[in-house]
């Protein structure tokens, strides 16, 4: 039963080179797992180390849906945070583009933590950083690991990471890392959840000592959740506030821009912006939604049937749309849980 044929490798000199699929025999593994194995087999055409005890199926799982191969994201689509670019620029982009320079004295932590209210934009700094630094971007979600993954998690975790080693630079984002790494009582704690923190901490431990290309990202929205040995793990800790005035303006204009819909005036902008205070990035992207619904929901009172509907008759979006929708979505932040952020950014945040 333990017997692993070789396969042959569709690789360019197909004849020559042959492939190690551990695990499985060849007539069992699906043609989709069979040519994502063979796309992480090195130059000669055998599957890398870290990947010839994991299950097949996870690897592909890693690859088709955890791995981003282009997260299309840059830095320009993201408003305002100029600080949080900036700092992660240095502490994480110039590394992963020069490691030949960022060694010794200059090696750069391997673990990142963006804290603060939903919607921020911590997933769009995430991709981000994988667009500009080149590197291959793996997203998961911690919740999903314990609860679409039972009993699985910890195998998923380290096919999660041996896909990432091989495919370096790498950037792992690990959302609601909170779910994973709480400083919940360890009696309470489930004992699979134990485990899957458990292997967790070992991996990132694995490419901690600098020889890897890999940046772990946590993203959390409620950072008082996590413990002592997360802390100490993710080393750099940045604060991702509500945006400013000025972030907003530049949300609502570049959303409205992209469909040609902007027409709105300097004074307008000003308006929304003041209306909108305490609004996330995400309640201002569902807000312009709405309101750029105004003109249709207008044309459509006024008895114009929706086949007939002219895309050049529509008026333009105006303040009123922005007035009208800000009665449909409400900021999704208290007051409250604000000051919760700033004051464990205080404490533990890297730029207080
Ligand atoms: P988080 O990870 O902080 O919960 P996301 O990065 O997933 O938030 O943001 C959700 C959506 O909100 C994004 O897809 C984007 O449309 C919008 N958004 C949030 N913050 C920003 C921002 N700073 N600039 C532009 N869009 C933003």
């Amino acid at each position: 039963g333990n017997f692993v044929p070789p396969i042959r490798s569709s690789g360019g000199n197909a004849g020559n080179t042959t492939s190690r699929i551990p695990g499985k025999c060849e007539d069992s593994l699906e043609d989709s797992t069979r040519k994502c194995l063979e796309m992480l087999c090195g130059p000669d055409g055998e599957l890398p180390e870290k990947l010839r005890n994991l299950e097949p199926r996870l690897i592909e799982h890693v690859s088709n849906e955890i791995m981003d191969k282009d997260p299309n994201v840059r830095w320009n689509d993201i408003a305002g945070l100029d600080h949080a670019k900036k700092c992660v620029t240095e502490m994480v982009i110039w590394p992963l583009l020069r490691p030949d320079i960022f060694h010794g004295c200059r090696s750069p932590g391997r673990g990142l933590l963006l804290f603060g209210p939903p919607g921020t934009g911590k997933t769009m700094i995430g991709k981000a950083i994988a667009g500009e630094a080149k590197a291959t971007f793996f997203y998961i979600s911690a919740s999903s690991l314990t609860s679409k993954w039972i009993g699985e998690g910890e195998k998923l975790v380290r096919a999660l990471f041996g896909v990432a080693c091989c495919r370096q630079p790498a950037v792992i984002f690990v959302d609601e890392i909170d779910s994973l790494l709480s400083q919940r009582k360890s009696d309470g704690e489930h004992e699979s959840s134990r485990r899957l923190k458990t292997q967790f901490l070992i991996e990132m431990e694995g490419f901690d000592n600098g020889s890897e290309q890999i940046l772990l990202i946590g993203a959390t929205n409620r950072p008082q959740e996590l413990d002592e040995a997360a802390r100490r793990r993710l080393t750099k800790r940045l604060y991702i506030p509500l945006p400013s005035s000025e972030a907003r303006a530049w949300i609502v204009r570049n959303l409205l821009e992209k469909d040609g819909l902007f027409r709105l005036s300097e004074d307008d902008t000003q308006s929304i912006c003041k209306l909108t205070e305490g609004y996330s990035g995400s309640d201002m992207k569902n807000l312009v939604k709405d309101a750029s619904m105004g003109p249709l929901r207008e044309a459509l009172r006024q008895g114009i049937e929706i086949t007939q509907l002219k895309k050049e008759d529509m008026r333009p979006v105006t303040l009123q749309d922005f007035e009208d929708a800000l009665q449909e979505v409400r900021p999704s932040v208290s007051l409250n849980e604000l000051g919760a952020y700033e004051e464990w950014n205080k404490q533990f945040g890297s730029l207080s």
